[in-house]
């Protein structure tokens, strides 16, 4: 029996409208997990009702209980297993019981049941905050919902509404004197812990600890209330920012650096973000991907925004608060909102000029970014093409000069030898080995200083670092490089046909795993490396492979030997007496590994254990 009759002082009994019907179903059987957020929905409902009422007294002084507190009170009766959320907010008469808890959105309802086909294993939390469902999750608990309610308007009546979740719900009258809503719930047996007081303090204390009105129990104000990221920056104490950051990371460590940031324009936005002092911080850590709490209107909205920070910055931890958002923004139009890459775009900026600011006031703390973070830095070069300019300046590098020392582009670039119009870099499997790769030999005859990337990510790096300042970068394999200056060969030790001898030989051993043999023109106190004539980037590529565990095809490589040095004029002069020396064809196979492996290509470095161990038996031998 539904009737369109409000007047009626009689209670009446009527049919959810159908939508709500599904709704009400699939939370009352379907989402088991997270359900303690109904509780957050209650509370950010009457949260929402006491920031109408407070601006109705600004603005309308005919209001029921002007006095009264402003205030949510949170009760519960555990031998009942009975909770209630009682506040002094706006208030709802018959009609408008009817109108916001008898029907829902049609258009949100439809996307809520979609939502959950779709995802069987989201959260209750995740969705039911996207849709406006808010109030009807309360159902995931209860098996009745009372809902008493007095409007702020003088001459209105209290009223009450009643359901068990199915169909149909009542309406009737109430006694009620003072202005506001209670809504007590009447747990199912399996949710009788929510009306344990340690338990519901718990769930206030994580879901609505920054609600601006006071949240009771009994005498006792559980909320912290005036959210720390909507005060002025100075007003803040540095230990209030750490207990911020426990509370959200469980981190006993304090954070490297924190982000405070207010503003108006062009957004509402109010920020405090951290980066925290370690990557891994083992037992606690939470292990996910989007660590920013994402706040409209004082409510958390979303547990894990992702799309507040380029993916680079996902170690970044805090939360981010904004007027400007729609409440029920869904997690698909998040990454399109235009409000998102608004404050997207002020959050990342803010956070490149302050690591920037740190580089030049504390180099020893960001040494330690650095070290911690620096692989992050190196993705966003390779990813974020409208802050590379930032990006590059926070880059740190080994280098050839620099010892132990990190160098930065604008070092290198202000140190650049006469003629140099290049960068070069120089890619290992470590920094050791890196500092001893033959491909160093010309550079260091000539004072060129090598940056000496070793790292996985550097290969991805490299794709966003094509050039620096009008320097573009090249690795120093390439085979045609034109290096300044002039440097006077180091004198061969044997004629020309010893060499082409040998180099035969060695096209011959080698076969289709080289391109061709040549006599190096640059080489000094190295036999022996292997250089490519086409770009670096698809040998970056191949490392990445190669660590990934993928099959690497390796594209054949020009061998350069060095005819100054000994080992390669003893090989020569071998292949002179017996072209066939078992020792020369091991001699060639070992200089073709050693090359791979300094450069960290080797497939299985162990394969070359017994070839090392004849050639070692052949050198013992006399
Ligand atoms: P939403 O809060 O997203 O609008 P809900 O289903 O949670 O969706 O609530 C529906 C409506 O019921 C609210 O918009 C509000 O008008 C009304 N309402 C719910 N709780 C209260 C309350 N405590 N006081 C006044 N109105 C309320």
């Amino acid at each position: 029996m539904t009737t369109d009759n409000a007047t009626t002082n009689q209670a009446e009994s009527r049919t959810f409208k159908a939508e709500v019907q599904q709704v009400l179903h699939i939370l009352a059987h379907s989402l088991y997990t997270d359900r303690e957020i109904f509780l957050r929905e209650l509370i950010s409902n009457a949260s929402d009702a006491l920031n109408r009422v407070q601006f109705e007294m600004l603005t309308n002084r005919d209001v029921r209980d002007p006095d009264a507190e402003l205030a949510i009170w949170v009760e519960a009766d555990p031998d009942k297993g009975i909770l209630t959320v009682r506040d002094t907010g706006i208030g709802m008469t018959r009609e408008e019981l009817i109108e916001h808890l008898g029907t829902i959105a049609q258009s949100s309802a439809r996307a809520f049941v979609d939502r959950i086909r779709e995802t069987s294993k989201a959260s209750a939390s995740e969705i039911i905050g996207q849709f406006g469902v808010g109030f009807y999750s309360v159902f995931m608990v209860a098996d009745k919902v009372t809902v008493v309610s007095r409007s702020y308007r003088p001459e209105a009546e209290a009223a009450m509404w009643e359901s068990d979740g199915s169909e149909h719900y009542t309406v009737g009258p109430a006694e009620r004197e003072g202005r506001g809503t209670t809504i007590t719930v009447h747990l199912k047996d399996d949710a009788r812990e929510f009306a344990q007081s340690w338990r519901i303090e718990q769930i206030i204390k994580r879901h609505s600890d920054f609600v601006a009105f006071p949240i009771y129990m009994g005498e006792r104000q559980i909320n912290q209330q005036k959210a720390l990221w909507r005060r002025a920056p100075r007003e803040v104490e540095p230990e209030q920012y750490h207990n911020l950051y426990r509370q959200l990371t469980l981190d006993a460590e304090e954070p490297l650096l924190h982000v405070h940031l207010s503003t108006d324009a062009p957004v509402d936005l109010h920020s405090i973000l951290f980066i925290p002092a370690r990557r891994e911080r083992g037992l606690f850590e939470r292990r996910i991907e989007g660590k920013i709490k994402l706040y409209s209107r004082k409510v958390l909205i979303m547990e894990e925004a992702k799309d507040l920070l380029p993916a680079y910055f996902r170690f970044v931890e805090g939360v981010v608060d904004s007027e400007d958002l729609p409440l029920n923004v869904s997690r698909e139009s998040v990454q399109s909102a235009p409000v998102i890459q608004r404050i997207r775009k002020t959050l990342t900026g803010r956070l490149h000029r302050e690591l920037n600011d740190l580089a030049d006031s504390d180099p020893q703390k960001f040494a330690r970014f650095w070290q911690e973070f620096g692989v992050f830095i190196k993705e966003g070069v390779a990813m974020d093409y409208e802050n590379r300019g930032e990006l590059l300046k926070l880059l740190r590098f080994h280098t050839t000069r620099g010892g132990d020392e990190l160098v930065t582009l604008g070092q290198y670039k202000s140190r650049i030898v006469d003629g140099q119009k290049e960068i070069y870099y120089l890619m290992a499997s470590s920094l050791e080995a890196a500092r001893t790769s033959p491909h160093l030999d010309p550079f260091t005859a000539r004072g060129i200083e090598v940056l000496l990337l070793h790292d996985l990510v550097d290969g991805l790096m490299l794709s966003g670092l094509r050039e620096y300042e009008g320097l573009r970068l090249r690795n120093v394999d390439e085979a045609d490089l034109e290096l300044p200056g002039e440097v006077e060969a180091a004198a061969p030790q044997i004629s020309d046909e010893q060499f082409a001898r040998l180099a035969e030989r060695a096209a011959a051993v080698l076969g289709e795993r080289i391109k061709e043999v040549r006599a190096s023109r640059v080489l000094r106190d190295s036999p022996a490396r292997l250089v490519s004539d086409e770009e670096g980037l698809g040998r970056q590529m191949q490392r990445i492979q190669q660590v990934l565990g993928q099959e690497v095809e390796q594209h054949p490589r020009i061998l350069e030997l060095n005819p100054a040095h000994g080992l390669i004029a003893a090989l020569a002069r071998r292949v002179e007496e017996n072209p066939e020396d078992p020792v020369v064809t091991a001699g060639l196979e070992q200089l073709y590994d050693n090359a791979l492996l300094l450069e960290g290509l080797h497939q299985n470095p162990a394969a070359m254990v017994p070839r090392l161990l004849a050639l070692l038996e052949a050198a013992a031998r006399k």
